[in-house]
């Protein structure tokens, strides 16, 4: 058959009614036996072979499986296969070819060989009664890579843990291991960021697993969707290290106070040829008009999410990393080539088996190309926010690029750096783009991602670095400047009503050196700096004061869809001064009313005092004022480049 008569029979509602399939599909074993099951509808022979080896030598056995109807094939044994290593020979239009377990939960090194696996002895000790920490009033996520995490020898990680899941579970540690500031997880609790989001921890194909050196990828080209990325556990040959040492991590994050966020890459494969390709080649990818991939990620291929057993595939695999791995929530990459149909079902999933909103679920509302989904496929971008259901949030590009310009650009501009500050528009990143009509749409905050910097594009420090010190560009210094941007930055988007989200080390001016997209550079580039952490203490301790003030106002953790109703006045006081008034009733807050004043000029600004107790929450010096809150004097005085918060105590 050739490319194009391919994609009209896996887009047609024959081939789903002849081969939709929803029993069991993977590898399972206990001890009355062994099951393999593999979904290749199109295949004509498909053969089993195990080995005792993840890599090494031939198969010890081969086996030809048996077909069982709506595309499946089956081969069973009494033996207790644990600790086996698996793949399989798919011949498919009289071509055979070698793949992985596309269900495999377990693998060998760089993930080619599957593992049978019992799940079951991967536990960690306790791992029954682990359970994440209860809801607070708002969600501030937080991005970590794996690696970067505890690369650094100054993080005070054990040495053979550094750069591993396993660092995740080292509590109370300091800088240089001196006992005085502290580091990792210990850090993060001092911050007081609430959920962790993890960079891709599923088994991706960009680095070499029997490399432990410096070798570097953010993971964001998946090899094996339901198993943990080798490199990060302390021994990648043995399948099931991998497997208790990330549930290991989660469980330590868990008990420390954090949930933890995946961040999933259902939009693409590490390359075409991956094993969804080679068990039943084309089905699992969208084709463009002659029949090519399509590359709406940018990155060469494309799922088709919105084919029955892809769509089954992707459903799996998130319910799977819930389940089994205690998940709490995920953030999907490039969830615009998604469907809305698929984020729907899974939304309705995650609420039926562990209750409404339980798990967070968001994701980038746009795609890195254009896609080629089968017609009529609404994709979960962000023109379809209002379709998708209320709880499946987007990153608001929007409220990033209006507060410190675009990301395409880097002399682009925006409210804290010279591009000017507007009442009006400073009002709708407030009310998270909650409300029709808006540059993003959202249908409450609770679809809102409320961010200044990620891992993709400039730091918020190297952003900063290239508009306010652009001629020196002085990226390891601690310029002034770029410091009261930052913190002003900072004010500005914890004040929004979406959710905060931060990528890990912006809280201590994270440079990449002015590097764009350090998606492979070296470790040591990518790393998080903690003696940069001690450095820039002083910015630190503004983010934890702006997020512990956070948790105390009901405002801005409102994620109804009447929150917007909240912000009753934003005035433009004078050019780029400009001040927001916010209903903060509801919750036991003392304060019933907030302004928030913004100041982007460069001179100090003063404004005779409103009447009434207000009290002073968060200014130029000091974002824990309301820790011990202060009546605000007769004149308010708002030093160049600044937020003043204020808060109405009440009678
Ligand atoms: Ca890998």
């Amino acid at each position: 058959m050739d490319l194009t008569g391919m994609k009209v029979r896996f887009d047609s509602a024959e081939f789903e009614r002849q081969y939709h399939y929803d029993g069991p599909l993977g590898s399972f074993c206990n001890e009355s036996g062994t099951q393999f099951f593999l979904w290749a509808p199109t295949a004509q022979d498909v053969v089993l072979r195990l080995y005792r080896d993840g890599y090494r030598g031939g198969a010890f056995k081969t086996e030809r499986m048996t077909s069982i109807g709506e595309g499946v094939w089956c081969w069973e044994t009494k033996d207790n296969l644990s600790g086996t290593y698996y793949d399989y020979l798919v011949t498919v239009h009289d071509v055979a070819r070698e793949t992985a377990d596309p269900y495999a939960r377990a693998c060998g090194i760089n993930g080619e060989r599957s593992m049978v696996i019992d799940l079951k002895s991967t536990d960690p000790k306790g791992w029954e009664e682990d359970k994440a920490p209860a809801h607070g009033a708002e969600a501030i996520i937080y991005e970590v890579h794996v690696k970067d995490f505890s690369w650094d020898p100054a993080s005070g990680v054990k040495p053979e843990w550094r750069g591993k899941f396993k660092a995740f579970t080292q509590e109370n540690t300091t800088l240089n291991d001196k006992g005085h500031y502290p580091t990792c997880l210990n850090h993060m609790k001092k911050l007081g960021v609430t959920h962790v989001q993890l960079m891709p921890v599923y088994d991706y194909g960009s680095v070499d697993e029997r490399d432990n050196g410096e070798s570097y990828n953010w993971g964001y080209d998946p090899a094996n969707y339901n198993v943990p990325e080798g490199t990060y556990s302390t021994d990648p040959y043995h399948g099931e290290v991998r497997v208790r040492e990330l549930k290991e991590a989660i469980q330590s994050l868990h008990k420390n106070g954090f949930r933890v966020i995946m961040d999933v890459v259902y939009n693409h494969t590490f390359k075409l040829d991956s094993c969804l390709w080679k068990t039943v080649p084309w089905y699992f990818y969208r084709q463009d008009e002659g029949g090519a991939a399509s590359n709406g990620s940018g990155c060469g291929n494309e799922l088709a999410t919105e084919r029955s057993m892809c769509a089954r595939y992707i459903i799996d695999s998130v319910l799977y990393w819930a389940e089994e791995y205690h998940m709490d929530g995920f953030r999907f990459d490039l969830m615009g080539m998604l469907d809305v149909d698929l984020m729907t079902r899974i939304r309705s999933a995650c609420d039926a088996r562990w209750g409404k909103g339980e798990k967070l679920l968001y994701g980038e509302p746009w795609s890195g190309g254009a896609c080629h989904p089968r017609a009529g496929t609404e994709l979960a971008d962000k023109g379809h926010l209002r379709v998708l259901p209320p709880e499946v949030g987007a990153f608001c590009d929007t409220t990033r690029d209006m507060v410190k310009g675009s990301v395409m650009d880097a002399n682009g501009r925006g409210m804290i750096n010279g591009g000017g500050l507007y009442a009006d528009a400073l009002a709708c990143c407030v009310k998270g783009w909650a409300f029709p009509n808006g540059a993003f749409q959202a249908s409450s905050p609770a679809q809102t991602i409320s961010y200044l910097s990620c891992h993709d594009d400039w730091t918020l420090w190297d952003k900063l670095i290239l508009t306010v010190d652009e001629k020196r560009k002085r990226f390891q210094e601690p310029i002034q400047a770029v410091l009261d941007a930052n913190k002003m930055g900072a004010a500005l988007y914890f004040a929004c009503m979406g959710r905060p989200f931060l990528l890990s080390g912006e809280e201590f001016a994270r440079t990449k050196g002015g590097l764009r997209n350090s998606y492979n550079a070296p470790a040591k580039l990518n790393k998080l700096d903690w003696n940069r952490a001690f450095r820039f203490r002083s910015l630190v301790d503004y983010y934890e004061g702006l997020i512990g003030l956070r948790k105390q106002l009901p405002a801005l953790c409102d994620k109804s869809a009447e929150a917007a109703n909240r912000v009753l006045k934003a005035v433009q006081v004078t050019a780029n001064l400009a001040y927001v008034e916010i209903d903060n009733t509801g919750g036991s807050s003392r304060w019933t009313k907030l302004i928030l004043l913004f100041n982007a000029t460069n001179e100090l600004q003063k404004r005779n005092n409103l009447k009434g107790s207000w009290e002073v929450l968060v200014d130029s010096t000091s974002s824990k004022r309301w820790m011990k809150p202060e009546l605000a004097g007769e004149k308010l005085e708002i030093p160049p480049m600044s937020a003043l918060f204020l808060g109405l105590a009440k009678e």
